[in-house]
């Protein structure tokens, strides 16, 4: 859907003349659109601006690549945002002059032909703020120091996941993405199936995947498509290598794709003929937790609370311990994102978190099982996301 309103555009020339525009241009925006409903990225820049307060920081220097795109629009691989709790402008090179022009929404554009860093800093430093954060995650230690040095009469304060913090709750706009990646990539997957036949390789159904999410619109796999086979599958991240199959093997198949900055994830595991009692056993294992695990999703309740769902099951059936993960994290612009499904996160599920449910049993030199849906955390429930079918799939 296209945006409501203008959105403030800077001068590309200088930050300076970029700096004179401001405030005619931010008191244009109220006069001209009224009525408009305010577009995600103020709305995100509202709440950050919250944060800011609470935190009693003046500005934040966001160097996050995921966060900048977040709160800016913004998906060149080079961009700095500083936000004040008046403003806010993002610094990148010449190379996205028209990039950030088209994309950018409620930050006014600067491209700075040197170090952008620098440019943002000395902007920092004309101004009268004087307790300023930056991302301490997302900022190396050499940086840091070079950011301390330059601006020696600033108090600096290191922020954790403030932005990642805002992320977890998704707005229906980034619901919908998700779901379209979700789709697509679950198309890829259920088209690569019939090639599963003796002799073809991991590396090569990786590839039929990949190929087919591209053709779809992906702008790229969210992670390197796990494909493993029979004893393989005990390692929970294995690679793709040049394995092929054979008759009677078990197949995990771990793929995702990143439709307009947002990602898919998804796994499921399926056997080449008929699978022995044992992996039988298993998979009705995995199963009945990863169907526990969406049972127990619904806002409000303690991230941890899923993973004890899922972890019950699978210790009932005495393979608690070879479930070595976490049930699952968040989804969004990154594929591992807050909050973590862990048995030590207290924290409560929001409504319209992004999160996987991913149980799995690895039992080495046998095999393992993982069974990954993405679901929405809403009031009365989890919203599965992920159509596909899990029952038990023989090939
Ligand atoms: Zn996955
Ligand atoms: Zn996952």
């Amino acid at each position: 859907m296209p945006q409501a309103q203008d959105s403030p555009r800077g001068s590309p020339c200088c930050f300076q003349a970029v700096h004179q525009s401001r405030d005619r241009e931010g008191a244009g925006q109220v006069s001209r659109m009224p009525q408009a409903e305010p577009s995600p990225y103020r709305i995100r820049l509202a709440k950050l601006r919250k944060r800011l307060e609470e935190g009693r920081l003046e500005g934040l220097l966001v160097t996050s690549l995921p966060n900048v795109h977040y709160l800016t629009g913004f998906s060149g691989t080079a961009g700095i945002l500083w936000v004040t709790l008046r403003d806010s402008f993002l610094l990148t090179d010449p190379r996205y002059d028209l990039q950030a022009h088209e994309q950018v929404q409620e930050s006014r554009v600067v491209i700075v032909s040197g170090d952008a860093l620098v440019a943002v800093v000395k902007r920092m430093n004309r101004s009268r703020l004087s307790r300023v954060g930056f991302e301490g995650g997302a900022v190396s230690f050499l940086t840091q120091k070079r950011i301390r040095e330059l601006l020696p009469k600033k108090r600096l304060v290191a922020t954790d996941g403030w932005v990642e913090t805002l992320r977890i709750e998704k707005d229906e706009g980034e619901i919908e993405q998700i779901r379209r990646a979700v789709d697509l990539a679950s198309r890829a997957y259920s088209e690569t199936l019939p090639l599963l036949r003796p002799g073809i390789t991991e590396i090569e159904v990786a590839a039929e995947i990949e190929y087919r999410m591209r053709r779809y619109g992906a702008e790229r796999p969210s992670f390197e498509t796990i494909v493993a086979f029979g004893a393989r599958t005990a390692f929970p991240h294995a690679r793709a290598g040049t394995r092929p199959l054979q008759a009677g093997e078990c197949i995990l198949l771990d793929l995702g794709a990143i439709l307009n900055g947002y990602a898919s994830d998804m796994t499921r595991t399926v056997f080449l003929g008929k699978p022995t009692p044992k992996a039988a056993r298993v998979y009705h294992a995995v199963l009945e937790a990863q169907q526990e695990g969406e049972a127990a999703v619904k806002a409000g309740v303690e991230c941890a609370a899923v993973d004890r769902a899922t972890r019950k099951v699978l210790e009932r059936y005495g393979y608690g311990r070879y479930f070595t993960h976490g049930t699952g994290h968040g989804v969004g612009r990154e594929i591992h994102e807050l909050p973590r499904l862990g048995k030590k996160q207290r924290t409560p599920l929001p409504e319209r978190a992004v999160v996987t449910v991913e149980p799995g049993v690895y039992i080495p030199g046998f095999g393992g099982v993982r069974i990954e849906d993405i679901v929405v955390v809403r009031k009365e429930g989890a919203e599965v996301l992920t159509r596909t079918p899990k029952e038990l799939t023989v090939l």
